[in-house]
């Protein structure tokens, strides 16, 4: 049997690295944060110094990033050159520029080219879980099961500001609202991840805890692997 290729696609806060996380590590499958690679392209370019509005020298850096990323939901590295970014590509200043990064068009071609090459090699061994903005509708719409995880705003708000400043009272929800709203704002213009695509499933968390969520995206998978045995 081959690998079973997941696509999990959500908007920010809506948990989907955490239930990825999980899952593909309870099902013995791969897991590939997506994010994490548009996170790293940005880092790589800040930190070179180069304007993020210059989208020719963006895309020129990123087809040169010497990007690794480990797969082991357990312990999901990513390195830079050999350097550990996992830490460095979570701070606010990189949520902040990441969107630009992720809005350019050659970048996204790039990225894309080396997710699937991921997820192609992980269908000849235990198959992946790939979360992202686009996993289910551009970089594999052919994944055997495929995914869309959304929450409420409010939701999303109080998980992402728990999350951020260890509490979700108003302050903290207000500090919080331009790494949620306008980041999935200004991703859309590039990747439709507010509305599930035909034969993408929606799994709504907003009132499910984070152990019934994995259970329902488990039961998705585990069904369809049952038909294909
Ligand atoms: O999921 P995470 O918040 O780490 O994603 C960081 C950023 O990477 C998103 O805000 C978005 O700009 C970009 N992204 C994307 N396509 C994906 C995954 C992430 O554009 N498949």
């Amino acid at each position: 049997m081959t690998g079973t290729v997941v696509a999990i696609d959500g908007p920010s806060g809506s948990g989907k690295s955490t239930i990825s996380r999980r899952v593909a590590a309870q099902l013995g499958m791969a897991y590939l944060d997506t994010g994490a690679m548009y996170r790293a392209a940005a880092w790589w370019c800040v930190r070179d110094g180069i304007d993020l509005a210059d989208t020719a020298a963006v895309a020129r850096a990123v087809r040169e990033l010497p990007l690794e990323m480990m797969t082991d939901p357990r312990d999901p590295g990513i390195a830079v050159g050999g350097e550990d970014v996992s830490v460095v590509i979570r701070s606010t200043e990189i949520s902040t520029v990441v969107s630009a990064v992720a809005t350019n068009l050659e970048v996204r071609a790039e990225l894309r080219r080396r997710q699937r090459e991921i997820i192609d090699a992980s269908r000849g061994e235990g198959g992946i879980v790939a979360e992202g903005r686009d996993i289910t509708t551009v970089v594999a719409p052919d994944a055997d099961v495929r995914i869309l995880l959304v929450a409420s705003e409010e939701a999303r708000l109080a998980r992402r500001a728990r999350e951020i400043h260890g509490a979700d009272d108003e302050g903290a929800i207000e500090a919080t609202r331009d790494q949620v709203l306008r980041r999935d704002a200004d991703d859309s213009t590039v990747s439709s991840f507010q509305v599930a695509a035909d034969g993408v499933v929606t799994v709504d968390s907003s009132e499910l805890t984070l152990d019934e969520t994995v259970d329902a995206v488990r039961g998705l998978i585990e069904t369809v692997q049952a038909g294909q045995r």
